[in-house]
């Protein structure tokens, strides 16, 4: 009888249960956190702007994707959080707006199964790396990562000779994920960078490095007048290797300069 009634009850919970609007079901809510942190952590440390974004893939299918709304990085809290699939189509919008350049995302997880973490941004210190022909290489150790090279995404071989710079179809974000290639970083020219990670904290780590690798680049090739010692292949495949173990400590302390005050 008891048996029976739980039984019942059971049944009824069920029934009344809401069915999510996708099969993948809540993102954990850690990562939505991390997420967040992400998006003011990038734009505290001065990578993303008013525009950029970054995206981890969903811990429970890794068919989808996390990504705020089109706002400011700054800005973001979790309810600004959305999932999209790999074409980049939003599966619970409720009315929220896409970023135009989520394809981006969406291509670069659907090539790289590995990539857990996206940091798309317009980085200014590399920009001049996108479109001088000078290569974008580790000058210290916390850039090592670099070290495999980084190649440079030419918008005009796909999207023609009048774009407006934007990856805003799949068309065009699927030659961004080949030119990225199973490098970390690639330069798009005229437009920024994307930075890959196997989580949000190494995605942020290599996002902000670049970023100061880039700079450092700069003022050493003209103090060097062009000649520069940078990392050998040996050297940076051992320093990104160290560092990659480390990317917690930077990124609690960045998490809490950047969440200090915050809502
Ligand atoms: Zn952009």
């Amino acid at each position: 009888m008891l048996k029976n009634l739980v039984t019942e009850l059971i049944g009824m919970v069920l029934a009344t249960t809401p069915v999510a609007s996708q099969s993948t079901g809540s993102a954990d809510a850690g990562l939505i956190d991390d997420l967040v942190a992400a998006n003011r952590i990038l734009a505290d440390q001065g990578v993303l702007d008013g525009f950029g974004h970054v995206s981890v893939r969903h811990d429970k299918d890794p068919s989808c994707f996390l990504l705020a709304r089109s706002m400011a990085p700054a800005l973001v809290t979790a309810a600004d959080i959305m999932e999209f699939d790999l074409d980049g189509n939003p599966t619970d919008a409720r009315g929220r707006t896409a970023y135009l350049e989520r394809f981006i995302h969406s291509e670069i997880y659907k090539a790289h199964p590995k990539v857990q973490a996206v940091v798309h941004s317009h980085s200014p210190a590399v920009i001049p790396f996108g479109v001088v022909g000078v290569a974008l290489r580790p000058v210290f150790h916390l850039g090592g990562f670099l070290g495999t090279g980084v190649p440079v995404f030419e918008i005009r071989d796909t999207g023609g000779e009048a774009t407006d710079m934007l990856v805003r179809n799949r068309e065009l974000g699927a030659a961004l994920a080949k030119t990225l290639g199973a490098a970390p970083v690639a330069l798009m020219r005229g437009h920024g960078d994307v930075v890959v990670g196997q989580s949000v904290a190494e995605a942020v780590f290599r996002a902000i490095y670049t970023e100061v690798n880039a700079r450092l680049e700069s003022e050493a090739l003209q103090l060097g007048q062009g000649q520069v010692v940078f990392l050998n292949e040996a050297e940076a495949r051992q320093a990104a290797e160290t560092n990659s173990a480390q990317v917690g400590r930077p990124w609690e302390l960045w998490k809490a300069k950047a969440l200090a005050g915050g809502c």
